[in-house]
């Protein structure tokens, strides 16, 4: 057994992990940060933008030193069939300002240089130690954990559960529920090699800018789920991911899925003549604000994907991780000026926090849009897309026919797929959701 106690022990050093213990840390709070991974990122898997202003608040410098690929100055969305894109698209010179909003990075690096900073802050960090359960006193006060290693009982006055999505020790300690298979999506994704002048050719960018690409459409074979392709120096990052539910139902393999995505003849040419070097697999929570389990109690506090922080619509996930991370080791930092316990009374601070935050005002203002998707999903990631699809071609080829008759043919072809109750009902559904 660790003799020592700590103020805090931090469960796991992935983005929110990294977040909490550097701020508690910094604040001169006696830290025990504990990863399973043989590094801090050695685990983690992430697409990867990375959101500048939820780091600049914990460290505000990290453009010095952080390992950061390329900062983007384009989007892309697309609308996808099996043969066509209908794609929008936002690019603006002025993402090339000083201190860019958005950059690609590695979590594998990423990780390990937030975690150098942990270090630096003055917490020890324990790599290769998996936390098998928390220690709870007669009253169900969590009050250390135990962990792989010989003897390994540690005490403290408060446990940050940062362990992201699989939440086992949560789970465990009957914290909360094991996630639904239809608040969770699993996600492959690739990291294909090519030269860094070969991906600014193929993407229209120059030195260090960058070009998301986000899609939805027949690529999920009707599932809820998306594609992504996003550059980096010297790789381009793809994947897909869609619900787990999806999946069992369909039957349908990730690998497949993925294979078909850079099969399209969009995809194919962007990523030709690569050398694929990576493949990672991983779950993504995706429930939303329904899904989000009691974020503190005696003792504790959880962060992160463990509490299902990620907002889908958006694809942002590790900036609530971040955020999250943060606010907890704020709330713990004021209850410990104050004296007071890690009471769940005292820690409802970080709750209240979180409500005032971006992080659940997104949240909650989306709240409705994972079940709407999830039970439309036909309709929402294969009919309207095949329908996109064919509108537009009707509207850009030139072939003699009148352009009233084009405009009939298309609204025909709608009205057969979803009458016009269906397609109202989805419009009003769909507006609902997103208010
Ligand atoms: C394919 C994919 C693409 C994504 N793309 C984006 C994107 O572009 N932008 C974005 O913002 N978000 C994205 N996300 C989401 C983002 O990755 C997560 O929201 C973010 O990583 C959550 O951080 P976290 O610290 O909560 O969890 P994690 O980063 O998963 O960290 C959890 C850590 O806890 C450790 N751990 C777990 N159990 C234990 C234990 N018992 N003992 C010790 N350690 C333990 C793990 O090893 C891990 O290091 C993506 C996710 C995936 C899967």
């Amino acid at each position: 057994m660790i003799e020592e106690r700590f103020d805090a022990i931090v469960i796991g050093a992935g983005m929110s992990g990294n977040a909490a213990a550097y701020t508690l840390a910094s604040r001169g709070l006696k830290v025990l940060q504990l990863e399973r991974g043989e590094y801090s990122g050695s685990k983690n898997v992430q697409g990867a933008i990375m959101y500048a202003s939820m780091l600049e608040k914990i460290i505000p410098d990290f453009r010095e030193d952080a390992p950061l690929e390329r900062h983007l100055i384009e989007q892309r969305f697309w609308m996808m069939n099996d043969r066509s894109v209908t794609a929008m698209q936002y690019r603006s010179d002025d993402f090339n300002e000083d201190k860019p909003n958005r950059y690609t990075i590695i979590r594998s690096q990423f990780d390990k240089w937030f975690s150098s900073k942990v270090k630096e802050a003055g917490a020890i960090v324990l790599a290769e130690t998996t936390v098998t359960e928390l220690m709870q006193d007669a009253y169900g006060k969590v009050i250390g954990v135990r962990v792989d290693r010989e003897g390994g009982k540690i005490m403290a006055d408060v446990v940050v559960i940062a362990e992201g999505v699989n939440g086992l020790i949560g789970q465990r300690a009957g914290l909360r529920d094991a996630p639904k298979p239809d608040q969770v999506a699993l996600a492959v994704k690739e990291m294909h090699f090519l030269p860094s002048d070969v991906i600014e050719s193929r993407f229209n960018i120059k030195g260090d800018e960058g070009v998301v690409i986000e899609a939805i459409g027949t690529l999920s074979q009707g599932m809820t789920g998306m594609g992504f392709i996003y550059t980096n120096k010297e790789s381009i990052s793809l994947g897909i991911g869609c619900l787990i539910s999806d999946f069992a139902k369909t039957r349908i393999s990730p690998a497949k899925l993925i294979e078909d995505f850079k099969a399209h003849p969009a995809v194919a040419p962007l990523i030709a003549g690569s050398e694929v070097k990576e493949y990672a697999a991983h779950m993504i929570p995706e429930g939303g604000y329904k899904a989000i389990p009691q974020l503190y109690g005696d003792g504790w506090v959880v962060v992160g994907d463990a509490a299902q922080f990620n907002n889908a619509v958006h694809r942002e996930g590790s900036n609530l991780a971040m955020t999250t991370g943060r606010l907890a080791a704020e709330a713990i930092f004021q209850i410990k000026s104050r004296r007071d316990p890690m009471t769940k009374e005292n820690l409802a601070l970080y709750k209240k926090m979180v409500d005032d935050s971006f992080v659940m005002r997104d949240l909650k203002k989306y709240k409705d849009m994972p079940a709407l998707l999830h039970t439309n999903s036909q309709n929402f990631f294969k009919t309207y897309p095949e329908l996109v699809a064919k509108a537009m071609e009707n509207f850009v080829r030139v072939d003699g026919t009148p352009k009233v008759e084009k405009e009939k043919a298309t609204f025909k072809a709608w009205r057969a797929a979803r009458g016009i109750r269906g397609l109202v009902g989805d419009v009003v559904k769909l507006a609902r959701a997103w208010n």
